[in-house]
């Protein structure tokens, strides 16, 4: 009908800013690549937003890592420690996970180590491992500054973290002395990794053509294999192997205002509300953190402007921010018919009344915009890597919550991957599995048979 036709002409006014061209992905990936080159580059990289950390990996596992570890990880919501048997290709890892707390996440730097040197003490008890000094691989999934594969300093915290008097510190220092203070345990740190990394060289101990890793959890990352002759900042040794994996941390681009361009009023208002306004501004437009919030925005503006869910309560948690997690975007876009099965639990969870199959459409709508967004965002990434690396087949490495849940979020990067590609160039996205325990003890097992 006119009416209904007028109506979606407005809901469309307040959402065509998700919608990119091919045109301006590409123009993001030119800006993605300088700053890339700016962030390797010795003189450029202080004002670089995209820190291009050498993280002194530099060659991936073979297959004939042998040996038992303990690894750590750390974040994301939880913190787990985990026993990794190596033994060629057979991995056996046996886990525990452990909440960490709102308080201890906002809290000091000692609450947080000394919350994660009680855990690793636990989990040495009841895994019999009391005595036992064990190499360890620590996933610590923020952005530092590497001084070496065991030495890395925190550069500032990201994803809802905010521990005091870390920053600048060594983390492998303050977990020493950590477990010092709690017990006389003693641990040999062989690796400091990020999440990135481990999904990389898990993918890789069964695939030698995976060369890239990106996170799509909590935040956004990714890792890829460059030529050591490209990385202006390495001040180490050129022998072989002459290559350095990098984490980019590109989830900062866009910091300097390169992206505001395409950044939509919705982005600002995440922005602005969240414990890092003005910082990471790719990943919240991509990651799990920030996607549901997103999709909240954007229903309370429609809803605001009489649009959607006519004469709903005021009251009601559509209008709580935080309320909309990013599983409802997968669960939302679940639904494959007109009976809207997945979208209606949500909205009676969210406690909205009344609504209409019209309302139900509109949600899903939004939602499929903005996560499609966000995967065109990360395959913009991906194809700026893809295009750099110029190899003709390339594994990618993935993990994360959104990539392994959202319905359609492989498919729609496999699309926009080989539009973006220079063509000719062959990629196979794949789903890595214990990047954050296996990765890491790969990394310590690999650094340990090329001592
Ligand atoms: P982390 O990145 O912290 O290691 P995950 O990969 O599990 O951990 O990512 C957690 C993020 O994934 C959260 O932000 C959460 O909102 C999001 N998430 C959890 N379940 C789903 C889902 N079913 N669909 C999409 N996103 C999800």
């Amino acid at each position: 009908t006119p009416d209904q036709l007028q109506k979606y002409e407005k809901i469309e006014a307040f959402v065509k800013g998700f919608k990119l061209s091919s045109h301006t992905y590409k123009k993001i990936m030119s800006l993605l690549n300088e700053e890339m080159n700016n962030g390797l580059h010795k003189h450029t990289n202080h004002s670089a937003d995209i820190k291009m950390f050498p993280t002194f990996v530099r060659s991936l596992p073979d297959g004939t890592e042998k040996g038992q570890f303990l690894a750590l990880d750390l974040g994301g919501t939880n913190f787990r420690v985990l026993l990794v048997k190596i033994d060629g290709r057979d991995v056996d890892i046996q886990s525990r996970t452990y909440l960490i707390p709102q308080r201890v996440m906002l809290g000091t730097g000692t609450q947080l180590f000394d919350h994660i040197a009680d855990c690793i003490i636990k989990f040495t008890q009841q895994h019999n491992l009391r005595g036992i000094k064990l190499p360890l691989g620590f996933t610590f999934s923020f952005p530092c500054k590497q001084e070496d594969l065991n030495q890395a300093r925190l550069s500032k915290w990201t994803k809802g973290f905010r521990c005091e008097g870390v920053v600048g510190e060594d983390i492998c220092k303050l977990l020493h002395e950590a477990l010092k203070r709690k017990s006389n345990m003693d641990v040999e740190v062989v690796a400091i990794v990020n999440d990135a990394v481990g999904t990389l060289m898990s993918a890789a101990h069964n695939d030698r053509d995976c060369e890239i890793g990106i996170i799509l959890g909590t935040g956004c990352n990714a890792c890829y294999m460059e030529n050591l002759k490209n990385v202006g900042v390495w001040e180490g040794e050129y022998d072989h192997p002459d290559q350095m994996l990098i984490n980019t941390e590109w989830g900062a681009f866009g910091d300097n205002g390169c992206l505001d361009f395409v950044r939509t009023e919705y982005d600002r208002e995440l922005d602005n509300f969240s414990i890092n306004p003005g910082k990471q501004l790719m990943e919240k437009m991509i990651a799990g953190m920030y996607m549901g919030e997103i999709v909240r925005l954007v229903l309370e503006r429609l809803t605001m402007e009489g649009l959607l869910f006519q004469g709903i309560d005021r009251e009601c948690e559509l209008f709580v921010r935080g309320r909309f997690y990013t599983k409802y975007v997968s669960e939302v876009e679940s639904d494959h018919d007109e009976f809207f099965r997945n979208t209606k639990q949500v909205l009676d969870e969210l406690g909205i009344q009344n609504y209409t199959s019209e309302d139900c459409k509109v949600v899903k709508y939004v939602c499929t915009l903005i996560s499609a967004r966000a995967a065109f965002l990360a395959s913009a990434g991906l194809a700026t890597l893809i295009n750099r690396l110029n190899k003709p087949s390339i594994t990618i490495a993935v993990d994360g919550s959104l990539y392994r849940f959202h319905p359609r979020f492989h498919n729609l990067m496999q699309l926009k991957i080989h539009e973006l590609v220079r063509p000719g160039l062959r990629f196979k996205l794949t789903l890595s599995h214990d990047g954050s325990g296996k990765g890491a003890a790969l990394v310590a097992a690999v650094a340990l048979r090329l001592r």
